[in-house]
């Protein structure tokens, strides 16, 4: 969208932001970021229990330090099956059409005890906000884990998700799970953390079960739902107003699934350029014409790369400050996770 796109999109405050202004006034489920625990599961081996086959534990400095922000779940899936600590190691080997978790030295087969322990552990699992699995494990992996061929146990064919891991995927796709080792890049992990938080805020809303705060949930994530993605924000907006009549149960599945797919991937500088213009918008009667056209200014030389994104929230932040707007206070794109959580990469 253009510089003069833009101009005319800010302008636009749609109804129902109004009517939702409103209805807070009678509900409040807005929760301090500092309150919220998310639920992650997490493979044991990272930071907590030296259960790998050689009796090791990974040192993994960001789950240490997530321990004084969330509730870790971790589990070990193949001490959960029986296999000891200290073990002969286990691959995932192909087999005409099929893929089998073997454990070479002893010739056992442990594929079905492991589907069947996954689909045991993730249906009995009564919260979850996300994972953190061990890369490349062929129990926990959630796409590097090597493949075999059953002829050659020494040089691998391919790659894929480990077996628990794979469950992981296909049970709770659209959840942030993500590995060890991508989480040391900053932009992975910020999106992760995001979505983490997201989702544990719609929980805890959904435990209060009354649309009232579904309504608030979405006012007060608007602006970081359309930093992702415009258009299932609109989505989302019906969703809302319940536009298909749909039942209540079925108005919050439908909402969690579209603001799950709403951050499939991490943000992106134009759909945030949309929603800072959007911002602006709050203040129309308030800013003279070339405040206005000097912020807009800012976000095409944000959009570009040549000014970040912390000098365009550090102008939004003065105006709110300056005015006192509470809707865009609440914005939870300004703080979508506790800023201690920030830090560079471990
Ligand atoms: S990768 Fe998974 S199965 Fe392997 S030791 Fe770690 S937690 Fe256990």
């Amino acid at each position: 969208m253009g510089v003069n796109g833009l101009m005319t999109s800010y302008l636009v405050l749609s109804k129902h932001i109004l009517l939702s202004i409103v209805i807070r006034r009678m509900t409040e489920s807005h929760a301090p970021i500092e309150t919220i625990r998310p639920v992650v599961v997490i493979s044991k081996c990272l930071e907590f229990e030296a259960c790998r086959y050689n009796s090791q534990m990974i040192t993994f400095d960001f789950a240490r330090k997530l321990r004084d922000y969330v509730n870790f779940v971790p589990i070990c899936p193949e001490v959960e099956i029986g296999l000891g600590t200290p073990r002969d190691p286990i691959k995932i080997v192909q087999r005409q059409n099929d893929r089998h978790l073997i454990q070479p030295a002893t010739g056992h087969d442990i594929s079905t005890e492991m589907r069947a322990f996954a689909d045991q552990f993730l249906d009995g699992l009564a919260e979850v906000d996300g994972f953190i699995l061990k890369s490349r494990s062929p129990s926990c992996g959630i796409r590097d884990t090597k493949v075999y061929s059953d002829d050659n146990l020494e040089s691998h064919i391919g790659k894929t998700a480990g077996f628990f891991g794979g469950a992981v995927i296909d049970q709770h796709l659209g959840l942030p799970i993500e590995d060890e080792f991508r989480l040391t890049d900053p932009r992975t992990r910020e999106h992760w953390l995001t979505k983490l938080y997201l989702h544990a805020r719609f929980r805890l809303t959904k435990n209060t079960d009354s649309v009232d705060s579904l309504v608030s949930f979405h006012d007060d994530n608007r602006m970081l739902l359309m930093a992702y993605e415009q258009y299932v924000t609109r989505h989302l907006d019906r969703i809302v107003e319940n536009e298909g009549d749909l039942s209540e149960l079925d108005q919050w599945e439908l909402y969690r699934s579209s603001m799950l797919e709403a951050l499939g991937k991490p943000m992106r500088n134009s759909p945030q350029v949309n929603a800072f213009s959007w911002a602006m918008g709050q203040f129309r009667e308030h800013l003279r014409s070339d405040e206005k056209r000097g912020f807009l200014d800012m976000l095409a030389q944000f959009q570009t790369g040549a000014v970040p994104r912390s000098a365009v929230i550090d102008r939004l932040n003065i105006w709110i400050e300056r005015y006192g707007n509470e809707f865009l206070r609440r914005q939870s794109y300004f703080c979508p996770y506790p800023s201690e959580l920030t830090d560079s990469p471990d």
